[in-house]
């Protein structure tokens, strides 16, 4: 009799769905190549008639939310069991990748259908989630996981509909998708009762590095990143680039150039596991032959803890101050988003280190840089993240790739993970 602990996915069943879900949306070369599944396109609706399809196939009860976040449910626990969720998304960003978002909902899928195949009575139920928009089309990222979670704001829902508005065609479509339609009001329906979620977990492409680096084959995710950001704008004054002495100007852009120097050094000099961004910069009157006046720079740090990201926070402030008064001229500095760090479930880390162990997988513990739809989950619910390397680190790009041996044994890690905490989960 086989073994629950035993038990592996079906691996050319999955690589054929992640094959057949990766040409849904994709771009000639001419236009760049790679996929465009932006959130409530057309093919992006076309993904999630895949993926439901699949799912009523193996035998799964499909389900949407007021957010649009579509659902597979097993119910393979006793009646009143709570539910182990696990998931990711399926829009993409234009010209991205086939794995991003995509691999978490198909191994979730896939997972699913080999409990099912099993015919095994576990202590929960299953469910596979595609949460709606996590890259930000219609109104900043990872909305429906934070519909989901009960944290998006009425201010969040009336930016996400105007902008879904804004599209006239795929609006449209999806209020007839959703069965009451789509609303303020749903989106903020979509609260799901987390008294009966026992935990959520996402396996996710790395989209960095690390992992092939290390020979290792999972990520086990101990916390997401917080990440802070700022426009900074220096202020001097127009002098005639020929006539005015160097001794004697307000030059905004020396300012500026100064400031992204010693905020750089600063980052690589003290906090080697912090990362630091000038993303951008505006300057004007941006002419050969004019002292620049203004210069405005975008300014992003991340770090896994409150404490780091307060010292960077000083640390930049500073730098701004210095480089404004050693230029001459005046300066502003104005956050512009603040996103907490947050911890995943220890305990969950530990069940995917014992199952990558058991799996025979090298696994290595860190943060993520990138926030994902597990970051909406993880202040709600028990929350698990699991990576599995990106070649050469690259995503959000038409080069995205992941090795088949790689996509097999995250959702082989997922699987185990779920039937491992199933017990933990028994009511
Ligand atoms: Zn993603």
């Amino acid at each position: 009799m086989l073994q629950i602990q035993e038990l592996l996915i079906n691996a050319e069943r999955l690589l054929q769905d992640i094959d057949e879900l990766g040409r849904i949306g994709e771009l000639p070369a001419a236009e760049g190549g790679g996929l465009d599944r932006r959130a409530f396109s057309a093919a992006e609706r076309s993904a999630r008639d895949f993926f439901a399809a699949k799912a009523e196939e193996s035998g799964l009860t499909v389900a949407v939310d007021g957010a649009a976040n579509l659902s597979a449910k097993l119910h393979c626990g006793p009646a009143n069991a709570r539910t182990i969720l696990a998931g990711s998304h399926l829009d993409t960003v234009p010209n991205g990748g086939r794995y991003d978002g995509a691999l978490g909902v198909l191994a979730a899928l896939e997972a699913l259908r080999t409990v099912r195949e099993a015919g095994l009575q576990l202590p929960v139920h299953l469910e596979a989630i595609a949460f709606t928009d996590e890259e930000g089309r219609l109104g900043g990222i990872t909305s429906g996981s934070r519909a989901f979670a009960g944290t998006y704001r009425p201010q969040d829902a009336v930016r996400f509909i105007t902008q879904a508005a804004s599209y006239p065609e795929d609006f449209a479509a999806m209020q007839s998708y959703l069965p009451g339609g789509l609303s303020e009001e749903s989106m903020l329906n979509a609260k799901r009762n987390l008294a009966e979620v026992a935990a959520f977990l996402e396996v996710h492409i790395e989209q960095g590095p690390r992992l092939e680096h290390a020979g290792a084959t999972i990520g086990v995710i101990n916390a997401v990143v917080g990440r802070y950001s700022y426009e900074v704008t220096f202020r001097g004054r127009s002098d005639h680039a020929g006539t005015t002495p160097m001794n004697l100007r307000a030059d905004a852009l020396v300012a500026a150039a100064r400031f992204i120097t010693q905020a750089n050094e600063g980052v690589c000099s003290t906090f080697p596991n912090a990362v630091l961004t000038c993303g951008g910069i505006e300057t004007g009157p941006n002419v050969f032959n004019v002292v620049p006046n203004h210069a405005r720079v975008m300014i992003e740090f991340r770090a896994a803890d409150e404490a780091t990201l307060a010292v960077l926070d000083s640390m930049v402030r500073r730098a701004a101050a210095e480089s404004a008064q050693l230029a001459g001229v005046e300066h502003t500095l104005t956050p512009t988003a603040r996103f907490a760090p947050c911890s995943l479930d220890s305990g969950i880390q530990l069940a995917i280190r014992i199952v990558a162990e058991g799996l025979g997988l090298r696994h290595m513990t860190f943060s993520s840089g990138a926030v994902h739809d597990a970051h909406s989950l993880a202040p709600v619910v028990p929350t698990g993240l699991i990576f599995v390397p990106s070649v050469e680190g690259r995503s959000h790009c038409p080069q995205e790739a992941t090795s088949d041996e790689d996509v097999v044994a995250g959702a082989n890690t997922l699987l185990r993970t779920m039937l491992h905490l199933a017990d933990r989960f028994a009511k």
